[in-house]
């Protein structure tokens, strides 16, 4: 997010604050060198190259292409919707005691917007270079995490690998604003009690290495919008109590309080998931004069 500024002559001010508390989970990178047609990696691409930045998610193209895979390696598999053209695909693989609590690994299908202008290579083109990196919008946040969770589990069932616990894979759609129509119904539904879940895992950091880092907690967020009036002024003259001085009345403490979180990462006391993150991204001023 970025941190937009539109000064007006104003009488009323907006802020929007995220604020991140704490905590994560985890997550890794495919570092195979196999480049046919049916490969780990090629099998990414094609997962890649499904358009699923927001605004416009393709769920439906993402739902038929996990289907179509989780078929492949004869998975269960159902299809929820919480939300209108808001699908949620629950993949299942069946322990051999299905009585005791299950495992759920999550991954979310959509991404964030990207702006092409920006990318050395087109960000739905999964283009993969020589130096093997491969370029794509979510590659990392989250498809890897999704093509993971199914590669292990071909990787165990070729091994004829049967878990005791059932595992199920829930792939949510609109993680990335929110997940009021994912997340939020699946974990209200008889759907998500029915699965007996005892242990949960979801996205975290990729790494460019064999090296995976587990997160046993995850950070939570809180936006804050503060809304701030003032006394109309004139450009000619100065007054007291304009919206703006209020504003920063309460910017100056947030920005404190940031900074204080902050001098203990760098001082190397904490890690960035251990304090609470505070950015002010949006900043809104009316009434606009007129052009
Ligand atoms: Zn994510």
């Amino acid at each position: 997010m970025g941190f937009n500024v539109v000064f007006q002559k104003a009488d009323l001010l907006f802020i929007f604050f995220s604020f991140h508390f704490s905590l994560s989970f985890s997550h890794s990178q495919y570092a195979d060198d196999e480049s046919d047609q049916d490969s780990p990696i090629s099998r990414f691409q094609r997962y890649l190259i499904i358009k699923t930045a927001h605004p416009d998610p393709d769920y439906a193209s993402v739902v038929a292409f996990l289907r179509s895979q989780a078929q492949e390696i004869g998975l269960h598999m159902q299809v929820l919707e919480f939300g209108p053209g808001k699908p949620l695909l629950l993949v299942t693989w069946y322990g051999s005691n299905p009585s005791l609590p299950s495992v759920l690994l999550n991954s979310h299908m959509d991404s964030v917007p990207s702006e092409p202008s920006k990318w050395l290579h087109p960000p739905f083109s999964a283009v993969r270079t020589s130096d093997g990196k491969i370029f794509a919008r979510g590659s990392q946040d989250d498809k890897c995490i999704a093509i993971q969770y199914l590669e292990a589990i071909r990787n165990l069932r070729n091994r004829d690998f049967i878990p005791v616990r059932t595992v199920h894979i829930s792939y949510v759609p609109d993680e990335e604003i929110g997940g009021s129509d994912g997340a939020t119904k699946f974990v209200q539904s008889k759907e998500f009690k029915e699965l007996n879940v005892g242990f949960m895992m979801d996205e975290g950091q990729a790494s460019p290495r064999d090296e995976f880092r587990v997160f046993y907690a995850d950070k939570s967020p809180w936006s804050l919008i503060i809304k701030d009036k003032g006394t109309p002024c004139h450009g000619s003259r100065m007054y007291d109590n304009s919206a703006m001085e209020n504003l920063m009345k309460s910017v100056e403490i947030i920005s404190r309080f940031r900074e204080s979180q902050f001098e203990i990462v760098k001082a190397g006391e904490a890690a960035n998931s251990e304090v609470i993150s505070v950015n002010s991204v949006f900043v809104n001023a009316g009434i606009p004069s007129p052009k």
